[in-house]
């Protein structure tokens, strides 16, 4: 059986033309290894999910990604949760599992039926200098204090867009 040859197809060459796309394949095609699934993007959210911690992005800026997206990334049993690959992050084994999720408000999800209260890890916003934040200044500490108290995830997931993560290196 001969194929017809889509390449001079007239509607795809419009269609290519529409988009912008002067050569073939120049526009970036859905990639499930570098691209979460509308059905992964609503786990993360609702579930989180539960991986080596290896399988994260380290990315450029110093945030956690997966696949193409910024992420909240805790153990089940600590305090704190991590949005930087900070000091604490650096310890964690190998092999070790975290949990990963893309919530934006409230407690944390541990799996479908659990969650979870944490604070945001305060060498994750040192790292980053998050809005000027500084213990080690002492003229910075009183609002870096508050800043730790009144932290919001919604909004920092808007200064380090939250998904999709695009043109931002891996280390
Ligand atoms: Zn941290």
């Amino acid at each position: 059986m001969k194929l017809p040859d889509f390449t001079e197809f007239e509607p795809f060459v419009e269609l290519r033309r529409a988009m912008g796309a002067r050569k073939r394949g120049h526009f970036e095609l859905f990639d499930p290894e570098r691209h979460l699934t509308g059905r992964e993007r609503s786990e993360l959210d609702r579930e989180g999910r539960y991986l080596p911690w290896t399988r994260l992005k380290h990315l450029a800026d110093d945030t956690w990604g997966y696949k193409n997206t910024r992420l909240a990334v805790y153990l089940s049993e600590a305090e704190d949760y991590h949005l930087a690959q900070c000091e604490v992050t650096q310890t964690w084994e190998a092999g070790a599992y975290v949990w990963i999720s893309t919530r934006r408000t409230g407690p944390l999800p541990l799996g479908p039926e659990q969650e979870t209260r944490k604070q945001v890890c305060a060498h994750c916003l040192q790292l980053l200098g998050y809005k000027g934040f500084d213990l080690h200044r002492n003229r910075k500490i009183a609002y870096s204090k508050q800043l730790l108290k009144t932290f919001s995830r919604d909004e920092f997931f808007k200064v380090y867009k939250l998904y999709p993560v695009q043109g931002v290196g891996e280390r």
